[in-house]
């Protein structure tokens, strides 16, 4: 029933689940070719396929049955899964990849995101300003204004918002808008007057309340300080996030995302976005992959159903958590062994669930122990460093098994901590993106040394650890293609470092694509279901305009998805290619 060749192709796992398939399927369709053999429900042809598959670098045709890949080939090769009712595609050349996963994201905040008053690229104070009157007058009596990714980096001078910039502009509208790196909010009187914040309330563990020289609150608020707010801002109802991740659906198939972990961000709301997945995920409406990981402060309530590491459908599983360690470079909260240089004896701060660390060191060892995936937030050294000593601790205590410890961005390493963080297993779960980002101003804050140890991307593979890439959308643009461009290039996003910013940690085109799907499959524990366009494997895949292993590197920025399959389904197409560079 199955030709050698196709044999040759399938490996055990993919042939064992689709033998039920074939059984049923073969005695209905007979091709001219006099064998009887299931027809598939779509086949490229006339592709450029990079597979990501060592065994079969690349091939020319997929065929596709009910949703997983059943032949990788030449043309040829892959014609006789062709039956009357087969979607055929001509790729027309076109370079055919593996649908990308990004291995951390914050999707809801990502369609609220692109719901919400933007003020990321705002050049100056004013204009910032001027963006949030223009959304307050659309804003309707007891709403918010939210979200907004501001970065005072792109203003001359770079200074912190205050209140006093949108109180006049806002008059009764309550005003939280996030720094881009979800670290600081700034809100106005209103806001402060909901949450109660006064020149008299002290510092949270874990956070500042910025205040002028007489003390009293600026409005800017960092890392746990935060949460005061969060306690007054009304949560946002299911139907809310429902459409919120509807609208972040269709922006992930549009760049030819089909796997997102989406990552607690420290509000504790991801079982709410959960229970919008879920109700997605039975209307038949996701679509995309998705494994969430909620906040570890709550590691109980998957610990004591039994639910352990990636537990769930091929569509929605849990059993991670999300932890963190410190807060970011930019709001200068990131925890290093020596201070930043810009700020002295700033060494910056432990987050709130490190209050104190040795209650953090208690929840991931019992968190362990009840079989949950740990994904932890930390980006200065020493924030680092403290996480893989509790990694390590449980190896001990717990012995050795296949955990695949993660440590979130893994930003700025201490020289000593590469070889542990491969002796210990430890994903680096990275987003490329940050470093052209932060790359303008990182120095400027911890120095040379500390900065060539700063998205170490090649040191990582030249000491063994595996990378997966994600974007850490909305932090940064969830498109793929600037991540894969961010880590081939180094090139920072103010022009100033055409060549590569510490270019020695520059990767291959070949290498940042296997971060964005081998490298983040395996991080979720899918390398046998996704990852690669290998035989037996979810057909989660993309079309793109170019070829990015031959375009100028440059360029890779500007490439853009042609169609998007998951499962083998169309859901994104933009009908024509798109124009080639
Ligand atoms: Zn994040």
């Amino acid at each position: 029933m199955l030709s050698l060749k196709s044999l040759r192709r399938i490996n055990t796992a993919g042939l064992y689940r689709a033998l039920p398939i074939l059984v049923v399927v073969a005695c209905c369709v007979s091709l001219t070719t006099g064998q009887s053999r299931p027809a598939a429900d779509l086949m490229i042809r006339h592709a450029k396929i990079w597979t990501v598959d060592a065994a079969h670098p690349t091939a020319q045709a997929a065929a596709v049955l009910r949703g997983r890949i059943v032949a990788v080939g030449s043309d040829a090769d892959v014609e006789a899964w062709r039956g009357p009712e087969t979607q055929v595609i001509d790729a027309d050349g076109k370079l055919v990849l593996p649908g990308f996963n990004d291995a951390h994201c914050h999707f809801v905040s990502g369609g609220q995101q692109l719901d919400a008053v933007d003020l990321n690229d705002a050049t100056s104070p004013v204009e910032f300003a001027h963006r949030i009157a223009e959304r307050a007058k659309l804003t309707a009596k007891g709403e918010w204004i939210l979200a907004g990714n501001w970065d005072e980096t792109k203003w001359t001078p770079g200074e912190l918002p205050t209140k006093e910039l949108i109180d006049p502009l806002t008059g009764s509208v309550p005003v939280f808008v996030s720094r881009y790196d979800g670290h600081m909010g700034l809100a106005n009187s209103v806001a402060l007057r909901f949450a109660g914040i006064t020149a008299q309330t002290p510092d949270p563990p874990g956070g500042v309340i910025v205040r002028d020289a007489r003390g009293n609150p600026t409005g800017a608020l960092k890392d746990a300080a935060q949460d005061l707010m969060s306690k007054v801002i009304p949560p946002l109802s299911t139907e809310q996030r429902v459409h919120l991740a509807e609208r972040a659906l269709a922006h992930a198939a549009s760049v030819g995302v089909t796997s997102c972990q989406n990552m607690d961000n420290g509000d504790n709301q991801t079982y709410s976005d959960l229970a919008a997945f879920s109700l997605l995920q039975e209307q038949g409406k996701l679509t995309m992959r998705l494994y969430v990981a909620p906040s570890i402060v709550d590691w109980k309530d998957q610990g004591k159903i039994g639910v352990r590491r990636a537990f769930g459908t091929s569509f929605l599983r849990i059993g991670a958590l999300k932890g963190y360690a410190d807060g970011s470079l930019g709001a200068r909260t990131a925890y290093f062994f020596e201070p930043f240089v810009d700020t002295p004896g700033n060494h910056g701060l432990l987050s709130g669930q490190m209050q104190p660390p040795s209650a953090m060191r208690e929840r991931m060892l019992r968190a362990d122990a009840a079989g949950l995936q740990l994904c932890t937030h930390a980006i200065g050294d020493q924030g680092i460093s403290m996480i893989l000593d509790f990694y390590a601790d449980i190896v001990k205590e717990h012995g050795a098994a296949d955990r695949r410890f993660r440590i979130e961005h893994a930003q700025h390493m201490a020289a000593k901590d590469f070889d542990r963080f491969a002796k210990l297993g430890v994903i680096a779960s990275m987003q490329p993106y940050h470093a052209i980002d932060d790359g303008r101003w990182a120095e400027g804050r911890i120095g040379h040394d500390r900065a060539s140890r700063t998205y170490a991307f090649r040191s990582f593979l030249d000491h063994g650890v595996r990378l997966a890439f994600g974007s850490d959308w909305p932090v940064a643009p969830l498109n793929p293609m600037l991540g894969v461009y961010a880590a081939v290039t180094r090139a920072t996003l103010d022009g100033k470092n055409p060549g590569g910013w510490f270019p020695e940690q520059k990767l291959t085109v070949a290498e940042a694509v296997e971060g964005y799907t081998m490298g983040s499959a395996y991080a979720e524990f899918q390398e046998n279901e996704k990852g690669s366009i290998s035989v037996g494997k979810l057909a989660d895949m993309v079309i793109v305009g170019d070829d990015i292993f031959s375009i100028q590197p440059a360029k890779i920025r500007d490439v853009k998805v042609w169609k998007t399959f998951v499962g083998g389904k169309v859901v994104w197409d933009a009908k024509r290619p798109p124009a080639s560079n």
